[in-house]
């Protein structure tokens, strides 16, 4: 067996119920953010204090993998990771850290209340972060039913296995539990020329994809306001970088470019997204996760606007000069305009003010240091691309209305 802590598990005879787990281990669970602005990546210390450890769900994917190796090199406790492997979740992208001895992976479903919970009362677990998700837009307009079932009802199922475990344990774990939802600006809707989200922007989500995470937002609220689960919800603008599944624009773009293949310029290419560097959204949740006041959310982004095609086209600089010697450069002469997405929002933006000035979190990598990266390390794994896209998916167009 590669790693001897992958769990697949099998429901006990007659089922798991609270009274039947182990209550509480007895070790000290409280959430001390270290003071002050967070120190660079080689030496930082730990944002979080010893203690039980973290359920990460979706920890296969594009962000959960990067969190869950931040999380293994910047903390000292352990980590679960509950991932369905869905075609978007594949433990390739986690090849580097399965065998660590603080990481646990366990292939299932969030929806599976009793399989969270036995998890929740094995690894006496004091904090959940919720990344499992249907992501991606194109295919939420082809079949929003999966949408459905894993990004509202498994999130709901999430939330009651957690409030059982947090209702179990004793006032003082109780108060320093943890449930922080992962969720996307997209739920605000789309913005004309000006302005920002904030985090009192009325939700007016547009897909199936952003209406399914606003259902799953609401409920996590509304767990905090009737039964007081300590939840903290953060709303983050587009992410980019290693391990993100190649259905999405900056992926997509790198490895057509490369390989001489239409860049498809969805419409005008003039929809604005504020990007992100994935390693500076982990440490966000990170942050959050340690001084984040419970009940409340925190948006995150870059402030870092741009438009699709100005994306596409810093993409193609960057491939013509680290692969001088391409048949078909420039790579711009790549770029094909076809139909727009429908219903495609125009313009996403997020005032990151409140998790910059109340706790001192900032973004290290600035778009085009961070687009470089990704750019490097696409080139430099081809044969992770090759081997996550050997299934069904061949980078063809999705989410058009047939
Ligand atoms: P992803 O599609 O790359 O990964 C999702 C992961 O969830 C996969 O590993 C998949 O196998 C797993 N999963 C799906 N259904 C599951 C289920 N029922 N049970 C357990 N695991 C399941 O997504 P991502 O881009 O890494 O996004 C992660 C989260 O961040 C999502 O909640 C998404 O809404 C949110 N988010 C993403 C972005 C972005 O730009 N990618 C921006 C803001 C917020």
């Amino acid at each position: 067996m590669p790693h001897a802590s992958l769990l697949r598990w099998s429901p006990p005879a007659g089922g798991v119920t609270i009274g039947k787990l182990p209550k509480y281990y007895g070790k000290s669970g409280s959430f001390r953010g270290v003071e002050g602005v967070s120190k660079p990546m080689s030496g930082s210390p730990p944002l979080l204090d010893e203690g039980g450890a973290v359920l990460v769900t979706g920890g296969a994917g594009f962000i959960g993998s990067n969190f869950v190796r931040q999380w293994l090199a910047e903390e000292t406790s352990p980590v679960v990771n509950l991932d369905k492997l869905t075609y978007a979740g594949n433990l390739d992208s986690l090849a580097d850290v399965l065998d660590h001895p603080r990481h646990h992976f366990v292939h299932g479903d969030i929806a599976d209340g009793e399989l969270v919970l036995h998890l929740l009362a094995e690894h006496d677990v004091r904090a959940v972060v919720n990344f499992a998700a249907e992501s991606h837009v194109d295919r939420s307009i082809e079949g929003p039913a999966a949408f459905v079932e894993t990004n509202v009802l498994g999130t709901f199922r999430l939330l009651e296995a957690a409030r059982r475990w947090w209702s179990s344990l004793p006032e003082s774990r109780r108060s320093a539990f943890r449930f922080l939802h992962v969720s996307t600006d997209e739920v605000y809707g789309s913005l004309g020329p000006t302005g920002k989200f904030t985090e009192t922007t009325p939700y007016a989500p547009n897909s199936p994809y952003s209406a399914s995470k606003a259902a799953s937002d609401h409920f996590v609220r509304a767990y905090h306001h009737t039964y007081g689960l300590p939840v903290l919800v953060t709303n983050c603008s587009n992410n980019y970088g290693p391990y993100q599944f190649p259905e999405k624009l900056i992926p997509l773009m790198i490895l057509n470019a490369v390989e001489g293949k239409p860049l498809p310029v969805y419409g005008d290419g003039l929809q604005v997204r504020d990007w992100l560097y994935v390693e500076d959204h982990c440490r966000a949740i990170r942050t959050v996760l340690a001084r984040g006041r419970p009940g409340e959310v925190y948006n995150i982004g870059g402030n870092c606007e741009r438009t699709n095609l100005e994306v596409v086209q810093t993409i193609c600089r960057l491939v013509d000069q680290l692969c001088p010697n391409l048949p078909h450069a420039p790579c711009s002469s790549l770029i094909t305009y076809v139909a727009d997405r429908p219903g495609h929002d125009r313009r996403y933006a997020i005032d990151a003010t409140k998790i910059r000035t109340q706790l001192q979190w900032e973004p290290r990598e600035n778009f085009e240091s961070g687009l470089r990266r990704t750019v490097v390390w696409y080139l430099e794994n081809r044969s992770w691309v090759e081997r996550i896209t050997s299934g069904k998916y061949r980078r063809e167009r999705l989410g058009l209305i047939r």
